[in-house]
């Protein structure tokens, strides 16, 4: 295997000097501090309590990693819901009083926010099933108003504190790690998805729990699908590779994309890969707290529009990432959100031609006050095979 020769976009100096600019440490971050924000921000709203079922969010706010569960939560107040299965885990993680439910747990839910004389009850209107909200709605007592909380928890979530960071950075350095191992014998004549397996592997050898998402490995013209699935089609001769892969470690994700390509490139492939680099670095460089996510989309979309390329760039140059794969903020065209120290996202601009192939480069970066941290240590370079 062969690395084209390196040009280091990343001299240790600017990591170093990034380093610095890490955002001040969030005092006191615990599920604790995180459902008292809650509970001020309930009362802001004159509302009672607040029911949380999404799964991140949960885990968010009381260290649950099951898959069932229900926090009632209100000011002075926390109930945890779950079932016998979950027992123990939910004694190890849970740091509020939990209720072990016999049979479903809404019933167990709707009693507590009878005992509770809650009046109006806040709810998750994009993450609660419809049949949820009808249960709700039929076995509440009349006078209790469902309230929505549209994205609070998701827009508090985007910025991260220093034990978060920690966990993102050593999700993105597993990532890396198992993308260095599991290219290493890849030639022309590997299938697809013998490699996306490989890499899925030695992401959990190093520790991932999962995969962040079904890792990406297309060949050829299917690499201008932005979001392949790994065929049995072999590696061919001359032809480009996408892989994107991310890996989930202590329930905080990563994500990158690197190109491969097999055999020398035509000077059309270079070209391309020259765009798409130049857009991502654009967009890393104008990355920073303060401005506003389409800021950072628009410096890579520039670049691409400037080498005619802006038509095959048909998505947003980056998106959140934390306890979900993809959570706000979105970089992209007319995203208002102001970037904050603390946010991590990925910057990962591509262009995608029918007939020909796609070329995505992709890192996860960290927002800080003076611009970003490029958490991702691969090199950004085209890998030649
Ligand atoms: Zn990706
Ligand atoms: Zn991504």
């Amino acid at each position: 295997m062969h690395f084209r020769a390196a040009r280091s976009f990343w001299p240790e100096s600017s990591l170093l000097a990034a380093n610095r600019s890490l955002p001040a440490q969030p005092s006191g971050d615990s599920y604790e501090s995180r459902r008292k924000a809650l509970a001020a921000y309930l009362a802001n709203r004159k509302l009672d309590a607040a029911l949380i079922a999404f799964g991140p969010n949960l885990r968010y706010l009381t260290g649950f990693t099951g898959d069932n569960g229900v926090l009632l939560a209100g000011s002075g107040y926390a109930v945890f819901f779950t079932d016998p299965r979950f027992r123990l885990q939910a004694a190890q993680e849970v740091d509020c009083r939990t209720k072990i439910a016999k049979g479903p747990l809404l019933p167990d839910v709707v009693a507590e926010v009878r005992r509770q004389r809650i009046r109006r009850l806040g709810f998750e209107p994009a993450r609660t099933p419809y049949a949820t909200y009808e249960f709700l709605k039929s076995h509440l007592p009349l006078k209790v108003s469902l309230e929505g909380l549209p994205g609070w928890l998701e827009e508090r979530r985007m910025v991260k504190s220093a034990d978060e960071i920690a966990r993102v950075r050593q999700a993105v350095n597993t990532n890396s790690k198992a993308f260095q191992q599991g290219i290493q014998r890849v030639r022309a004549g590997v299938r697809e998805q013998d490699l996306a397996a490989e890499l899925e592997y030695r992401m959990r050898r190093l520790g991932a729990e999962k995969a962040a998402f079904e890792t990406i490995v297309a060949g050829g013209e299917r690499s201008a699908l932005p979001h392949a699935r790994p065929t049995k089609a072999a590696l061919a001769n001359h032809s480009l590779v996408v892989i994107d892969m991310g890996a989930f470690v202590d329930g905080y994700a990563s994500d990158m994309t690197r190109m491969l390509h097999v055999g020398r490139p035509s000077e059309r492939v270079r070209r391309l890969y020259r765009a798409v680099l130049e857009a991502q670095l654009a967009a890393i460089t104008a990355a920073r707290a303060g401005v506003t996510a389409a800021h950072v989309d628009a410096a890579a979309r520039r670049v691409l529009r400037a080498e005619k390329l802006d038509h095959a760039f048909v998505h947003s140059t980056g998106h959140g990432l934390g306890l979900e794969i993809h959570e706000p903020p979105r970089l992209g065209k007319k995203v208002s959100t102001r970037l904050e120290p603390g946010m991590t996202v990925t910057i990962e601009p591509g262009v995608y031609l029918e007939g020909f192939g796609g070329i995505r480069i992709e890192d996860t970066v960290l927002i800080t006050r003076t611009g970003c941290e490029v958490l991702t240590p691969t090199s950004k370079e085209l890998i030649v095979i």
